[in-house]
Parts: structure tokens; C-alpha cells; sequence
């Protein structure tokens, strides 16, 4: 039996207790999770502090010294903590615990000298750590030290029971004198010899025990590589296996409707990224292969056309069409939008969201079921169980961000019967639209089971969109500025955070601003539109429509206008307490405007305080309108897990590499997975046996991505 796979109760000094720990805390269960629990970092164990030279820096120091007292003080609640005074020549200060004193206290030995590890802070004039790392200078001498002393991930529970980094250290000496470091190889030697790769047990070695920096470098290299380099192969294989094994229905006509409104309708002409689009979802279409497939394209990068484009393509092959919006506005306006767009066309296209009246629904539920209803653009509406569809070809879901998985699998489960595959269930191809860009790489290994389609062009004639930051000390001179440009005769929106619909603080935000706007841009001279999420649905279309149609001139709104309201005539974008918001949000809001021919600005107003991020978001967005660049600095500032959520980054559950810092070797690793497969696709040559056995065994444990099926 392979060693690895040995529970890790068995190890040496581990046992029961702390093995049921170690599975709690850090999901340790065999020797193999051992090995693969990665430092977080490493500390220089070579050097000493004196007291008198430590510093408020809350960074971990060891230092040569002795107990000289030892009191327990009450805290009150039944509670109390071990304080111990601890001199050097230079000073003194204090060790202090809060769990498990009554063992510390018989453990520790007055007036021995000790070398103690941990992280200091000054309360007053006195400098204490708290549950320090303790040896006996004599023992302290005789241990193998390094420059590098890995620190390993842990927990407070963990910590308290004493399972502290010294014990984690000591398991893994252990670890590796059970298996003698038996370590085999994984990766092909093709690989190995091209990226000039450290083998697998020196990387595991090294990482754990690192002889010198430049080892620990080429240890961490090879295992990040590695770890990235599986994920490829799995996504690679899945998206393989999907597209072998999950029928789509062929749209193999191109018919009239997409030629006539092509040649005849269309209002502009397509930009070449547009046409690239196309070119890529229509070779999906066509073939046998059912379509997943993420749209990105900045704000105003005129996605809704070519989702118009597809859902004629479905209509060619005689298929219904699908598009769901994330809000009832949205879900409007796209249906205004298509409906215009599509007027010379004969297409059946209707509005389904949660005010739709009873009669109106009814008559889509019979067309939707009878096949006269081509096309049905809503909310999450159209998920309900009781929309049923004759043939669902297509469904295009806009602003994905704001939907999940959960709903994503809901559309995909609208499955038709089809006689081309024995009557099994075919699901509709699904077009997933966003205008939260993410750099492609990250799109791929988040989104492993779609393809990507990027529209990186903007249509032509854009103004770029101006914008300032300005403290709210500078409201007068705005202020000024906003009625200069409805005098004009252009239109402002003003946006106050109102993250949570429900917060109480922020609606009142909202009405105070809302009231003192009214004060200084008084009727009759100006009129105001106010948009909240507390508002009924058919009070929120009233007053967009008013804005839409030029009878106000100020829109008061909170994040509801978020994604997609296009009113073209809006040329200002006021932004209350800016850094209340996230980049991605502010770069939607900011492209609420810049839509039209006119020069558009964004005005970010903040209070003088702001933290370091907060500056580095202004200065972000004062300095480019590029979705994707924004996307890198907020990837930079938040990390992925924070941008796609908890449920997609976690399932990544990545044990050394950061998809972010370690972009470049992502590219590398998903390059050689891609040309490893292309060659040879099961992993079936001699050469690869190793790899296929390693690539089995971690496919056993972590599946991944499983969004849709
Ligand atoms: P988004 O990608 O943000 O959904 P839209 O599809 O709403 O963008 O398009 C934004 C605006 O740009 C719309 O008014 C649309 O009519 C216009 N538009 C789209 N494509 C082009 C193009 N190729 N040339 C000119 N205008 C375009
Ligand atoms: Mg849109």
C-alpha cells in the first residue's frame, strides 16, 4: 500500500485526539494531506532579538532569556491568565497565556534559560507575547536551524490545544523519516527537462526543510507549477468530454431571418471584435456540441446585438429563445431594445418578469408551450417551474454576475426531448453575458466549463468618458458643474451605496440627499427622478421611463441602475461616497453614461478619509475607463476569492499557488496541459503513466466545477 495514503493517526506523536483535530481544522486526514500542507511563509530562526531592541511591529522575534516570576491573574467571569516576567540582560517583559495554564504553569522552570518565539505587542510601556513558542537554550542548540523556518497554516483551536507551528514542524520531520521521503515523480520527464524542473522530492524537501533561498525558490516553483498544471488537465479533459458527450442542438441553417436583418437592419455596423464574437458562437452553434460559452465585454461594447444575432439563429433553425436579465428595468429595456431592433423582422418576441399581469401570462405560458413565442426576454421570472418551453434552443443569460450557479443549472434543466438523441433530453445552448471583466486566464480556470469569448473593442466615435474625484467639501463648484450641463440640456445621474436594500442607514442616505438635491435644483426650473429598490416594480419603470424620456432632468438612484440602463442624453454620473463601493461596481455606474455622442464625465465624491484601497480605487478610475485593466487592480486588491465568490473561488481550494501572483505560470501550465493533450488526449502513453496515475488520484479528490450538470 502507498504509504501516503496511511491515516494520520498512526504518525508518530499525532494519535486520535489530535488526528480528529487535524481533520477538523485543517482537513489533514492521510500522511499524503500532510505533505501537501504548504507553509504560508518563512521565518529567519538565525537571528535574535534583545529586549531593549524590540519594536511595535507586531512581527515575531525569538529571544534568549529566563523566567524570573510567575502570577495568575483573574480576569473576571471565572476566567483568568498565567503572566510569567521574562528578563534578559537588557530588560524585561511578559509571556502571558489564556489557555491551558494549568498545565503551562507546572511546565515552566524559573531562572532556566529558555529561547522563546512569537509575536510581540506593547501594551503601555511593556512588551508581551502571548502562548510563545518555548525551548531550552541547551535543546535550542542542538536542533538543525535554518534561515528559513517554515510557519504552516493553522487555527485557533488548533493553537490552544498546542498543536502549535513547533508541533506541526515536528510532525512533519516525522513524516518525512517514516517515509523515508519516498516521494515519486508525477510529472512526464519532457516537462520536467523544459521548464528545468527540481523533482518531486526535492521540491517537497525543500519546501518543507529549505536548504537555501534558492532551493526553497525552485521548490515552490515546481509545486505551484504542478498544482496549477493539474487543474488544466482537468478542466481541459472536462471541457473535452463535455463537448464529446453532451449533445447541443446542431444550428446548422443560416437563414433568412439572420440574413435579412444582417443585410437590411442592422442600425450600425458591427465592430470587428463584434464580428469575431459572432464568428466564434456561430461555429459553436453549428456543431453537434452543446454551446457554453461566457461573452465578456466591457460596458457598451454592444453585447444585446449580438445576443439578438444568436437568438435569430435559433429562430433560422426553428428554436425558441430565452433572455434573462437580472433586474426588471434590465429585463425592459432589453426588451424595448430587441423589440426595436428586430421591428421588420416576423418575430414573436414577449416580456415575462414578475409583473406581468395574470392574463398577459398566461397567453406567453400557451405560446411558450404551442412554439408561437420565439423569443421571451425576463427576469428570474422565466425560471419558474411552470414556464415551460416546446423547444428551448437557446438561452442567453445577461450580467451573470448576478445570477448563480443554482439559476444557471435551473435554464439548463429546461432540457427538450430530441429525436436526434434518441429522445434523450438536449439542453439549450447557453451564452452567459458580463461586463465584469476578468483577465482570461482567470476566466478559464474559474469558469473551467466555458468557453470565452472577449469583445475588446468599442463601438467607434466614443467620447472616453472624463473622470474626477472630488471631496464633498467641493460640492458647491459640482454642483455648478451639473446645472452648467442640464443647461445644455443633458441629464445627471447622482448614485448614493445602498449595498444592502435593506439597511435602514442607507436609505435615509439616500432620501436626506435626495431631499437637499431637490433643495438646490428646485422646480420649476429642474425636475427629479428617484429610484430605489423599496419602490413597486411598475413606480420604478414609471420614473426610469420619465428619466428615459427627457422629463427629468436628475436621476436620484441607488446601485438598482447598476447594469445595463442606457439613456443615451445622460452625461454626468455622480457618485455619493465612492469608497463605499468596489471598482467593478464603479465601473458599471460610470458606464451609465458615455452612451450618447456628447462628452460624459464621472464625478467620484468622497469624504477626506480614506483608506489606502479606497485611494487606490479613485486613483484607478480617474486614471483609465479599460474594464480589464480596472478588473487586474481589483483582482490585485480583493483577490479572486472575494470577486467570484465564496462557492466559485473555494472550490479552487488551491494549496500553494495564487492565481493572481502566479499568473505567469498558469499560462505556462495551461499551455503545456493543452499541447500534453492534444497529443495525447486519455494519457495513455508509456510515458505519461505516472502522470495519468497522480492525475486519477487527484481527480478522485478534488472534483471540480460542477456548475451546470
Ligand atoms: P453592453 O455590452 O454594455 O450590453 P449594449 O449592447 O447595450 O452594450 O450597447 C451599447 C450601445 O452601443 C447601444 O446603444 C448600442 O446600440 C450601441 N452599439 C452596439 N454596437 C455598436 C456598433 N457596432 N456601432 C455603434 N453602436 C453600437
Ligand atoms: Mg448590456
Amino acid at each position: 500500500m502507498n504509504l501516503l495514503e496511511t491515516p494520520i493517526e498512526y504518525l508518530k506523536g499525532v494519535g486520535p485526539q489530535r488526528g480528529d483535530l487535524l481533520r477538523k481544522e485543517l482537513n489533514i486526514h492521510k500522511y499524503g494531506d500532510l505533505i501537501n500542507l504548504y507553509p504560508n511563509r518563512y521565518i529567519d530562526r538565525t537571528r535574535y532579538f534583545k529586549i531593549n531592541q524590540l519594536v511595535n511591529s507586531n512581527s515575531e522575534v525569538q529571544i534568549i532569556g529566563k523566567i524570573v516570576h510567575i502570577k495568575t491573574v483573574e480576569q473576571g467571569k471565572g476566567k483568568s491568565r498565567l503572566v510569567a516576567t521574562f528578563m534578559d540582560d537588557t530588560g524585561q517583559m511578559e509571556l502571558v497565556w489564556f489557555q491551558g495554564i494549568k498545565w503551562i504553569k507546572e511546565s515552566l522552570k524559573l531562572n532556566t534559560v529558555l529561547v522563546v518565539f512569537g509575536k510581540v505587542t506593547q501594551f503601555g510601556s511593556v512588551f508581551n507575547m502571548a502562548h510563545p513558542e518555548m525551548e531550552l537554550l541547551e535543546e535550542h542548540k542542538t536542533a538543525l536551524r535554518s534561515a528559513m523556518q517554515p510557519v504552516y497554516p493553522s487555527t485557533e483551536k488548533l493553537n490552544n490545544k498546542g498543536v502549535n507551528n513547533k508541533v506541526i514542524n515536528k510532525m512533519m520531520m516525522q513524516l518525512f523519516s517514516e517515509t523515508h521521503a519516498l516521494f515519486s515523480e508525477t510529472l512526464p520527464t519532457s516537462i520536467i527537462e523544459e521548464l528545468k524542473l527540481i523533482s518531486k522530492k526535492d521540491a517537497l524537501i525543500n519546501v518543507h526543510f529549505p536548504k537555501n533561498q534558492e532551493l526553497l525558490a525552485k521548490a515552490q516553483f515546481r509545486l505551484k507549477f504542478e498544482e496549477l498544471f493539474f487543474i488544466q488537465l482537468q478542466l481541459i479533459t472536462k471541457n473535452l468530454i463535455r463537448k464529446h458527450k453532451i449533445k447541443g442542438f446542431p444550428f446548422e441553417i443560416i437563414g433568412e431571418n439572420f440574413t435579412n436583418f444582417y443585410n437590411n437592419h442592422l442600425p450600425f455596423e458591427l465592430t470587428n471584435a463584434q464580428k469575431r464574437v459572432l464568428k466564434e458562437i456561430r461555429n459553436d452553434l453549428g456543431s453537434n456540441a452543446q454551446m457554453n460559452r461566457l461573452l465578456q465585454g466591457d460596458v457598451g461594447s454592444g453585447k444585446t446585438i449580438v445576443a439578438l444575432m444568436c437568438m435569430l439563429i435559433a429562430k433560422d433553425n426553428d428554436f425558441q429563445s430565452c433572455l434573462m436579465a437580472p433586474t426588471e428595468i434590465l429585463a425592459n429595456q432589453h426588451f424595448n431594445g430587441i423589440s426595436e431592433l428586430a421591428k421588420e423582422l416576423n418575430i414573436n418576441i414577449r416580456l415575462l418578469t414578475g409583473s406581468t399581469k395574470t392574463a398577459e401570462r398566461r397567453i406567453i405560458h400557451e405560446e411558450l408551450e404551442n412554439g408561437t413565442l420565439d423569443i421571451i426576454i425576463g427576469t428570474h421570472a422565466l425560471i419558474e417551474d411552470k414556464v415551460q418551453f416546446k423547444n428551448l434552443g437557446l438561452a442567453v443569460i445577461d450580467e451573470q454576475h448576478r445570477f448563480g450557479v443554482e439559476q444557471r443549472s435551473k435554464l439548463w434543466a429546461k432540457a427538450s426531448p430530441s429525436p436526434s438523441n434518441d429522445g434523450a433530453s438536449v439542453p439549450p445552448h447557453v451564452l452567459v453575458m458580463t461586463a465584469t471583466p476578468i483577465p482570461r486566464t482567470l476566466a478559464m480556470s474559474l469558469y473551467g466549463d466555458l468557453d470565452v469569448s472577449v469583445i475588446d473593442e468599442l463601438p467607434p466615435g466614443r467620447k472616453p468618458i472624463q473622470t474626477v474625484h472630488r471631496f464633498d467639501s467641493k460640492r458647491l463648484m459640482v454642483w455648478k458643474f451639473l446645472k452648467d450641463e442640464i443647461a445644455k440640456g443633458r441629464q445627471v445621474y447622482i448614485v448614493y451605496p445602498l449595498i444592502q436594500e435593506s439597511e435602514k442607514m442607507d436609505y435615509k442616505d439616500l432620501m436626506d440627499g435626495y431631499e437637499s438635491i431637490s433643495r438646490d435644483f428646485p422646480l420649476p426650473q429642474y425636475s427629479i427622478s428617484i429610484l430605489h429598490g423599496k419602490m413597486k416594480p411598475a413606480d420604478k419603470d414609471e420614473e426610469m421611463k420619465r428619466f428615459a424620456e427627457g422629463k427629468t432632468n436628475i436621476m436620484v438612484a441607488t446601485t438598482v441602475i447598476e447594469v445595463g440602463v442606457n439613456v443615451p442624453n445622460a452625461s454626468v454620473m455622480v457618485i455619493e461616497s465612492a469608497e463605499r463601493f468596489g471598482l467593478s461596481q464603479l465601473h458599471q455606474l460610470r458606464g451609465r453614461v458615455g452612451r450618447g455622442a456628447e462628452q460624459s464625465y464621472c464625478i467620484l465624491m468622497t469624504d477626506y478619509k480614506l483608506s489606502e484601497d479606497s485611494k487606490t480605487r479613485m486613483e484607478t478610475m480617474v486614471r483609465t475607463n479599460d474594464g480589464f485593466e480596472i478588473a487586474e487592480v481589483d483582482l490585485k486588491l480583493r483577490g479572486p476569492g472575494d470577486i467570484m465568490g465564496k462557492q466559485q473561488s473555494g472550490v479552487l481550494n488551491l494549496q500553494i499557488a495564487d492565481l493572481v501572483k502566479d499568473r505567469d505560470i498558469l499560462q505556462h501550465a495551461r499551455h503545456l496541459a493543452i499541447k500534453l493533450l492534444k497529443e495525447d488526449p486519455s494519457m495513455d502513453k508509456p510515458e505519461h503513466a505516472k502522470l495519468k496515475e497522480a492525475f486519477l488520484e487527484i481527480s478522485k479528490k478534488k472534483s471540480i466545477w460542477n456548475y451546470i450538470s
